[in-house]
């Protein structure tokens, strides 16, 4: 059997053939190096945003590490030939990286979400894994000419894993940008990972998600997420159009 590419091109964002335990095993060696690295959780708005956006599909290629956040994303990777078991999703990391980062004493920091959400996200995390430092948590919700300052108050802090969730394209644009200042090891963008954790915003029972269908589930929550979710119909045009182009190419070289 052939093995799995390290990485594939989704409609031009590069894609990290890791399950979750290859992420996290990566993420952690980051945070213990001295290396700065940001990690993209690839989702399909993002890939469709990035269609029309340069600097996003840049800062795409730039980042350490992007893993498969949504169903989109995996279907059309896995026709790229990745053999990827599962989704990556900001939850999971976040959970996964806590866990590890319990055990070996490193310090975490959350950036994100509305006022209070972070601190309340922080203190679930520190009950659910005891002897995890957190090193701090902030809201999400700063002005542009803080964002320096928000940095600062990560780098006296000393953590070493920073989770940023101020939705796509902020965090990574964010993170491209700050992440050598806050001092962090690693710089993983979660979107609303903090609301899924405190409950905020519930996450689809597991039996819809053994099912790929929680965005079906997060559509009939939300139903305003509507306009967004048209970006997976959105995808699927693309892919077959790229799709469709790369045969005719191939025919007409043969
Ligand atoms: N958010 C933020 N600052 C902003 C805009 C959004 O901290 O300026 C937070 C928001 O409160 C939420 C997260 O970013 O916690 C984005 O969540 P969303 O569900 O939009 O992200 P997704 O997971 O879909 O990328």
């Amino acid at each position: 059997m052939s093995e799995s590419p390290a990485a594939v091109d989704v409609l031009g964002c590069r894609l990290d053939c890791v399950d979750i335990e290859e992420a996290t095993a990566r993420i952690l060696s980051y945070a213990r190096g001295t290396h700065p690295a940001q990690v993209v959780t690839l989702g399909t708005e993002m890939v469709v945003a990035a269609q029309r956006d340069a600097r996003f599909r840049a800062t795409l290629a730039a980042s350490a590490l992007n893993v498969c956040d949504t169903v989109g994303v995996l279907a059309a990777a896995r026709r790229r030939g990745a053999r990827i078991a599962a989704r990556v999703t900001g939850v999971e990391l976040l959970e996964r990286l806590c866990a590890a980062a319990a055990r070996e004493g490193l310090p975490i920091y959350l950036l994100g979400g509305a006022p209070g959400v972070a601190i309340e996200a922080a203190r679930v995390l520190a009950e659910r894994y005891p002897g995890l430092r957190v090193a701090g948590a902030d809201d999400g919700y700063f002005p542009p000419e803080r964002a320096n300052a928000v940095a600062e108050a990560i780098a006296r802090s000393g953590a070493r894993l920073l989770f940023v969730g101020l939705g796509s394209p902020r965090q990574e644009f964010w993170l491209a940008e700050h992440l050598a200042q806050s001092g962090a090891g690693a710089g993983i963008g979660v979107g609303g990972a903090f609301d899924a954790l405190i409950g905020r915003v519930p996450r689809a029972p597991e039996s819809w998600r053994r099912l790929n269908l929680e965005w079906l589930y997060r559509l009939l929550r939300e139903p305003h997420r509507w306009r967004r979710q048209l970006a997976l119909p959105h995808f699927v045009a693309l892919m077959l159009f790229d799709e469709l182009r790369t045969s005719l190419g191939g025919r007409q070289h043969r």
